[in-house]
């Protein structure tokens, strides 16, 4: 779902709806008005330098300038390896259980693709992360929701289970969760995990904030009891190591699964970003000071964007994780967050992201907007200023 999504006459029709990305319309808007950008969420400031210096060095020294292993280097997948043992006691053979994608973008795409029948169904939680809706919808399959509802964006289990029928192949998880900022609860989770195995569903986990989780313990739902051996777990170098334009991701699971994965995303870029991968490896590798670094310093810039916009009027639902903090847009004064998303950068010049794109129901969400803090202090400061404006 987009804002744009007028009929294309060259579309096919699985993807008829769809347009330009919210985040590539909405990062245009702030080029073109001059607006602060709390839109689309990549961070302002680059990560760590032992992990440029490694990429530069890599292609310096020709390291995977020609095609890496289509499984991906060996240093980045024992890297990987290692880290979800270290942080989750998961253990994952490099060789057979580790594959190397395109950012997480690649591994959700192959992961629906390799995973689903034409017709089979998905099911997610709204609001969705937009490629969800594409993935599914280029897979042939369909796409069932349950809303998360603010302000603690819980989900009923009845509504859970009504979602699901005969046809349901697979769960489409995100923990935490853009754009709620939602970090899914052991409870939660459990609950998830005791319908698949006993529905004998799939799950394929977008992990992408795993290291920005402010309250609770992010867990991985492959941790728990009898899901190993039915999840594929995603997630990508993008917001740890705050380089989202290298688009280094990854896939864990049983050697089945990630074969499956493997042969799908073969045929979509069968490889990419070889130096980039020895480099993340590097990073994946860091200290636990890094990760701690990482968290308190986004902690920083969470709790300051927070206060900011509470001063502002607006009320806002405190996110758990992720670099996301959801607002209510009638809070000041506007029923329609789209409305106030168009409105905003010509009215105090700031652009955030209208919620509604993210919902099959959009009802749910055409009151809410988005704002990003993965920025400096100064820029959400200048943010905060503009937005008091609107009093
Ligand atoms: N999943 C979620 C929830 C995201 O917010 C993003 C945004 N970057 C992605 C996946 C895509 O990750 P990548 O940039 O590694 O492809
Ligand atoms: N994940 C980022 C966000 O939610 C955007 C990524 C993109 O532009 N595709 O803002």
């Amino acid at each position: 779902m987009s804002v744009v999504s007028k009929r294309q006459p060259f579309l096919n029709a699985r993807l008829q709806g769809f347009g330009a990305t919210i985040f590539a319309e909405m990062s245009a808007l702030a080029a073109k008005t001059n607006a602060v950008n709390l839109g689309q969420g990549f961070p302002d400031k680059d990560g760590p330098k032992e992990v440029i210096e490694a990429a530069t060095a890599a292609i310096q020294s020709g390291l995977g300038n020609q095609y890496p292993p289509g499984i991906g280097v060996a240093e980045l997948r024992n890297a990987i390896s290692a880290h979800q043992q270290r942080f989750y006691g998961l253990a994952y053979d490099p060789d057979l259980e580790v594959l190397v994608t395109a950012g997480a973008s690649e591994a959700l795409a192959a992961a629906v693709l390799a995973l689903c029948e034409t017709g089979d169904e998905v099911v997610t939680f709204e609001p969705w992360y937009d490629i969800y809706g594409a993935n599914i919808a280029m897979a042939g399959a369909v796409k069932k929701v349950v809303t998360l509802r603010p302000p603690g964006y819980g989900f009923e289990e009845t509504e859970f289970l009504a979602a699901l029928s005969p046809k349901t192949r697979l769960i489409l998880l995100n923990s935490p969760h853009n754009p709620t900022g939602k970090v899914f609860s052991r409870e939660e989770l459990e609950f998830i995990a005791k319908v698949a195995i006993e529905r004998d569903l799939l799950v394929v986990t977008d992990e992408v904030y795993e290291h920005l989780v402010f309250e609770g313990d992010h867990i991985p739902i492959a941790s728990l009891p009898g899901m190993r051996e039915r999840t594929v777990t995603i997630s990508s170098g993008g917001k740890t190591f705050a380089f989202t334009g290298w688009k280094i991701g990854w896939v864990c699971a049983t050697p089945e699964l990630t074969s499956a994965v493997r042969i799908a995303k073969q045929f979509l870029t069968y490889v990419s970003g070889g130096p980039f991968q020895y480099a993340i490896a590097v990073g994946l590798s860091l200290g636990d000071d890094y990760y701690m670094d990482l968290l308190a310093d986004m902690r920083r810039k969470k709790d300051f964007l927070l206060e900011g916009l509470e001063s502002a009027g607006f009320e806002i639902f405190r996110p758990q994780g992720t670099y996301f903090v959801t607002a209510d847009a009638r809070s000041v004064g506007y029923e329609d967050g789209l409305e106030l998303c168009w409105q905003l950068p010509e009215k105090v010049g700031v652009v955030a992201v209208p919620n509604v794109v993210f919902y099959d129901n959009e009802v749910e969400g055409q009151h809410l907007i988005r704002f990003t803090f993965c920025k400096s202090l100064d820029v959400l400061d200048e943010a905060v200023t503009r937005l008091q404006g609107l009093q």
